[in-house]
């Protein structure tokens, strides 16, 4: 039978827009030493605008933007998004683009009159194994201790352009680390955005354990680090890319909008997309624990 106690913070949990899908993992999170936040849409709004670019010697900064936004038409990515609404405004005629290609956590591929195409961020870089000019390099350290994100245009193998881009944090953000330090729960950020703007992000958040630059597949492998220093750890996120990482966490928390997938990687579903419920959710446990005293 199902303790009373729990039936009723089940639905209370309900009624305060929190759908528990495994009551263990609810009761653990009075429990909980970490909290690990996904960055963007999260603690950020994840509403990328382009702010500005910079392209190198020769190449013209409207070619640049339409060949980005080409090689972006297919994906559905908020930065993808944010690059075609960006060549949209300056009435751009996007090129023809084939043989698109997602790389996860990474970036994308395509092709474009008969050249090969990449749009992508650092790890993107990492992977394809090249060079920054520097002062595309100077563009992009300004832009990360702005917090924006910086992704990158390759074409054949030279990088060619670089693209800022602007998230804010939410304001909700600044009240949910405060109040979970006041809990003694220590709290992370795990994101694929590049140091500069993970650390800028935690700075200002006072976010205790940063996470960047890590890829899809890496990412559970942070929650378990947290777990193999003893503490019990929850996971924040929304995305596809979180999945794993949901499920690894002692509790693992979907928020928003997320996709089925991270739904249904997690034990507790924050149905209001406001990451302030992440708080209640520990305080509920903590409350219904001492009930059974
Ligand atoms: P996060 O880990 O912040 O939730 P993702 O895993 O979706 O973000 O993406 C990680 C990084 O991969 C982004 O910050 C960006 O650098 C790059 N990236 C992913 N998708 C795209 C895309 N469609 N266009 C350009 N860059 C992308
Ligand atoms: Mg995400």
């Amino acid at each position: 039978a199902i303790p009373l106690v729990v039936a009723i913070n089940t639905s209370l949990a309900a009624r305060n827009g929190m759908l528990v899908r495994d009551r263990i993992a609810m009761e653990d999170a009075r429990n909980l030493d970490a909290i690990i936040f996904d960055k963007t849409g999260t603690l950020t709004e994840g509403e990328h605008g382009v702010v500005d670019m910079a392209t190198v010697n020769g190449v013209d900064e409207d070619d640049a933007l339409a060949l980005a936004a080409a090689v972006e038409s297919d994906s559905e990515h908020m930065i993808a998004r944010a690059i075609r609404e960006a060549a949209d405004e300056r009435d751009l005629t996007t090129p023809d683009a084939t043989a698109f290609e997602a790389i996860k956590g990474r970036g994308v591929r395509a092709n474009v009159d008969g050249n090969e195409v990449y749009v992508g961020g650092p790890n993107l870089l990492t992977q394809l194994d090249s060079e920054i000019p520097a002062h595309l390099q100077r563009f992009a350290d300004e832009a990360g201790q702005n917090a924006q994100t910086v992704v990158y245009l390759v074409r054949d193998s030279e990088l060619i352009a670089a693209f800022a881009m602007a998230d804010v944090i939410r304001e909700e953000s600044f009240r949910v680390v405060d109040a979970l330090h006041d809990l003694g729960i220590e709290v992370a950020m795990l994101t694929g955005d590049s140091q500069d703007v993970a650390n800028a992000v935690a700075d200002e958040l006072g976010i205790d354990t940063v996470f960047a630059e890590v890829l899809p597949e890496d990412k559970d492998e942070k929650v378990q680090e947290l777990q193999d220093q003893g503490k019990l750890v929850g996971m924040v996120g929304d995305g596809v890319n979180d999945a794993p990482a949901l499920t690894r966490a002692d509790v693992g928390i979907a928020i928003g909008s997320g996709t089925d997938v991270a739904v249904q990687s997690a034990d507790v579903i924050l149905v209001q997309n406001n990451p302030m419920d992440v708080v209640r959710l520990v305080k509920l446990s903590k409350a219904s624990y001492r009930k059974m005293q």
